[in-house]
């Protein structure tokens, strides 16, 4: 299997280059932040939970995040692989992520990390607010709590595969063309 980290800071491109990846690769994507939402437009109990946090740029709970994403992976029996866009955001995320994986006798193969510098983070993120609905996204001091969050408590994540030779830095600063081609290059170089 293909099973790729999709990592970065908020607004660094990992949904608009997730859709690319899947398709090129042949991949199952996972994005805890979508599958999030569309539990809050469902009204279920878990949309009802995280949306008390996403409101104000907070990590939803790793317990609560954990069990989601273990119950999204089992629906896919059939993948090829999967990209994982916006998990692991903690280290023991990234822990339980490993552990489940193997008792599925994977592992993750890589992480693309992409690395974004964070004025550039703010204007994109208020300009997809615009028009993306998002309420985290239309106010700034909450892009900026969502900034510090990953600064604080993802960006450790990075070490975590780093110690396994398996994080990959990319610049994500570009054309969504010359980006993939970067992130295609690395996955292409690693499967060789
Ligand atoms: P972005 O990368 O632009 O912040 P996401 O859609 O990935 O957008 O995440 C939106 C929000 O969903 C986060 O701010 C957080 O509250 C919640 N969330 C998403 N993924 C996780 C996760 N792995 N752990 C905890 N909370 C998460």
């Amino acid at each position: 299997m293909l099973n790729i980290v999709l990592f970065g800071p908020p607004g660094a491109g990992k949904g608009t280059q997730s859709e690319k990846l899947v398709e090129a690769f042949k991949l199952v994507h996972l994005s805890t932040g979508d599958i999030f939402r569309y539990n809050i437009k469902n009204n279920t109990e878990l949309g009802l939970l995280a949306k008390s946090y996403m409101d104000k740029g907070n990590l939803v709970p790793d317990e609560v995040t954990i069990n989601m994403l273990e119950a999204e992976v089992k629906k896919y029996p059939e993948a090829k692989g999967f990209i994982f866009d916006g998990f692991p955001r903690t280290t023991a995320q990234a822990i339980a992520l490993d552990n489940f994986l193997e008792s599925m006798g994977t592992s993750i193969s890589l992480m693309l990390a992409l690395q974004v510098d964070e004025e550039e983070l703010i204007k994109r993120l208020l300009l997809r607010g615009q028009d993306s609905g998002r309420a985290d996204d239309t106010d700034e001091s909450i892009i900026r709590n969502r900034i510090n969050v990953y600064n604080e408590q993802t960006a450790v994540a990075a070490d975590f595969y780093n110690k396994q030779g398996k994080f990959h830095s990319i610049n994500g600063v570009g054309s969504k063309e010359e980006i993939f081609d970067r992130l295609s290059s690395v996955i292409v170089e690693k499967n060789r």
